[in-house]
């Protein structure tokens, strides 16, 4: 297991790339749809400056296939950041929940998921965006999060799930 986290740690601090992905034309039609929420304002405007990240950040709920994510406009004026929140998702979480998500998916800025990562890049960076959000919420209310978008006992056996919440709870304990 140690030499495991060991691995993952080493892909993380590799694996750190400007957010640069183009929004997709199935992206583009998930913004439409949304509609914004300005809850939790001061607490993106927070992250927002420690990011240096000068684009408006908009969080939308719709009706989404996915419980959470996010894209960046590139090539439209402004830039926009989005955060996409499936609105049934959105409403059964708490505040603290909340800020979770805001925050991995701010993190995200940092940790950029590129079209073409692999699995193992993938789960390291969004292993990336927990721990940024972990800063500013803490390490429980990022599990008690996770827990949610893996809800059932077998999305708990997805490796996936296993390596984030297995990083979070070592760093928790420490
Ligand atoms: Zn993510």
């Amino acid at each position: 297991m140690h030499l495991k986290l060991f691995n993952i740690l080493a892909i993380l601090a590799l694996s750190v790339v400007p957010a640069s992905a183009e929004i997709s034309l199935e992206n583009q039609k998930l913004i439409a749809t949304g509609i914004p929420t300005y809850e939790n304002r001061q607490f993106i405007a927070r992250i927002k400056k420690d990011l240096r990240l000068n684009v408006p950040v908009i969080v939308l709920l719709g009706p989404y296939d996915k419980k959470m994510g996010s894209a960046r406009l590139v090539d439209g004026f402004p830039r926009n950041y989005y955060i996409l929140v499936d609105k049934d998702f959105y409403r059964g979480l708490s505040d603290l929940e909340k800020r979770s998500l805001i925050g991995h998916e701010l993190g995200h800025v940092v940790f950029a998921v590129k079209p073409k990562a692999g699995d193992s890049e993938f789960v390291s960076l969004q292993i990336g965006a927990d721990l940024f959000a972990a800063r500013y919420v803490g390490f429980d209310a990022m599990i008690a999060l996770l827990n949610k978008l893996y809800p059932t006992d077998t999305s708990k056996e997805i490796p996936e799930y296993v390596l984030r919440i297995g990083i979070l709870k070592k760093l928790q304990a420490q």
